[in-house]
């Protein structure tokens, strides 16, 4: 079912997007948890990682290397950064559509903190 990502990737509504290709869509999180929050989203309308199937993997892949090339560009390759992937309620999955969060520009601590 189509999420408010997907109306991102069609640019029915607004985001500050930082990088786009056939596969992958970056953009800012609305609301930020550290100083680099960014969303990697693929363009494939897949729910959670539950839904990941072997045919999806030419759109995983895609995310990563888009992970690294956005680090890159927003030089937080060499001190670090965090990718977190929330799957469901215990997770604390909000929206439905795959995605990952990418974050950094400071030390984030322990992870459960
Ligand atoms: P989840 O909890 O599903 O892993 O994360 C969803 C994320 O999407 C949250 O961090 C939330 O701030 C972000 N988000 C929700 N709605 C919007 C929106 O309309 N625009 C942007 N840029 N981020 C959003």
């Amino acid at each position: 079912m189509a999420t408010i990502f997907t109306k991102i990737i069609n640019r029915e509504i607004p985001a500050s997007i930082i990088f786009e290709n056939d596969k992958v869509i970056a953009f800012k999180d609305i609301n930020p948890q550290a100083p680099i929050h960014i969303l990697v989203v693929p363009k494939k309308e897949i729910p959670t990682l539950n839904d990941i199937t072997a045919e999806d993997s030419e759109y995983l892949t895609a995310m990563y290397l888009a992970i690294k090339d956005i680090a890159k560009d927003l030089n937080i390759s060499e001190d670090g950064y965090r990718v977190i992937a929330n799957c469901n309620t215990h997770g604390g999955q909000e929206v439905f559509h795959l995605h990952f969060h990418l974050l950094g520009g400071q030390h984030l601590g322990p992870m459960l903190s």
